[in-house]
């Protein structure tokens, strides 16, 4: 390794060695999450964020933005799969798929699989078109599809596309940044009511809810009760993913259609073709998300 490559603000020398740590004194105090660094592939400045690549030791080449990890190599696929595969299995007849983010074009993967299975049409929204171009180039397995024929990328802010849209999606995937930055907008009521507006009846939303479970559970419930002021079938599901903050990540999804029990797939693959498909997703794994532990379990009673 040649040291004089390995320069940037997050990324720290220690026992002869290199680590980009993680760190938010606001969303995670007094812990710091770190991966030993083989490599700087990019660091930049773009319109909207700072934007690092790195060839990790053990997590393979790692996306950050704004100092915050939103994907490895290693353990990606547990979340877009989580995120991509509950909600599309929670509808009926999933023809039009709208992504906001997702500039790593994970879910993309993840949806074209569901091509002429139910879904017609995908549509990704993302601000930052040096995310995808960066992901093409550094994450080739998880934007293989960026250029897909059948995927109408669009270069917007998403609340802008989502106010001037006049289409109606059957499931929206809200695959956004934390927080801190351009994101921020994404974890509020106002939001809500903008994906509320462009679903179809009985159709499925889903975001990540960014707070983490064991650190901020007041806040993780007070972002389940702000959606719940918006769509009266809301629940909470989660994953494991040693990338994110201490290990686990969350999502919320939610429908108008009260009758939709969002915890139990409404259509499942035969067992050998959901292996070839999945790495993570399974009917099994879309129920048991929804199992919380003790102490945490009444995130999915909060009321509005
Ligand atoms: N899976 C990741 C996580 O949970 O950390 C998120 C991945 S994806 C890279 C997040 C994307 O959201 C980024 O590419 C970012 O540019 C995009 N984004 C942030 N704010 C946005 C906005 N207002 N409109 C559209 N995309 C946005």
């Amino acid at each position: 390794m040649d040291p004089k490559k390995i320069s940037h603000p997050a990324i720290v020398e220690l026992d002869g060695a290199y680590w980009f740590q993680e760190k938010s004194e606001e969303s995670f105090p007094g812990q710091r999450f770190c991966l030993e660094v083989d490599e700087i592939l990019h660091h930049s400045h773009s319109e909207f964020q700072d934007i690092l690549i790195f060839k990790s030791k053990t997590f393979g080449n790692v996306l950050v933005l704004n100092g915050i990890i939103q994907c490895t190599e290693k353990d990606e696929f547990a979340y877009q799969e989580l995120i991509t595969h509950t909600a599309i299995m929670s509808h009926e007849k999933p023809s039009n798929v709208l992504v906001i983010g997702g500039g790593d074009c994970g879910v993309v993967r993840e949806l074209v699989k569901h091509l002429d299975r139910g879904v017609d049409t995908i549509t990704m929204v993302e601000i930052d078109d040096m995310v995808i171009k960066l992901s093409a180039q550094y994450l080739p397995h998880m934007a293989k599809f960026h250029d897909h024929p059948r995927v109408n990328i669009v270069i917007d802010d998403g609340f802008k596309f989502l106010r001037e849209n006049k289409s109606k999606f059957d499931v929206i995937i809200t695959d956004s940044s934390d927080p801190e930055g351009p994101a921020e907008e994404f974890f509020r009521t106002s939001y809500f009511e903008l994906l509320s507006n462009a679903l179809s009846p009985n159709g499925v939303v889903i975001m990540q809810s960014s707070e983490n479970v064991w650190l901020n559970i007041d806040k993780l419930k007070e972002l389940v009760s702000s959606s719940r002021h918006v769509f009266e079938n809301v629940k909470y599901c989660q994953c494991y993913m040693p990338s994110y903050t201490s290990g686990q990540l969350g999502l919320i999804v939610a429908t108008h259609n009260t009758s939709l029990n969002l915890t139990q797939p409404l259509r499942t693959f035969a067992a050998d073709e959901e292996k070839k498909l999945f790495q993570y997703y399974s009917a099994s794994v879309h129920q048991a998300a929804f199992v919380l532990p003790r102490w945490a379990a009444d995130i999915n009673e909060v009321d509005t």
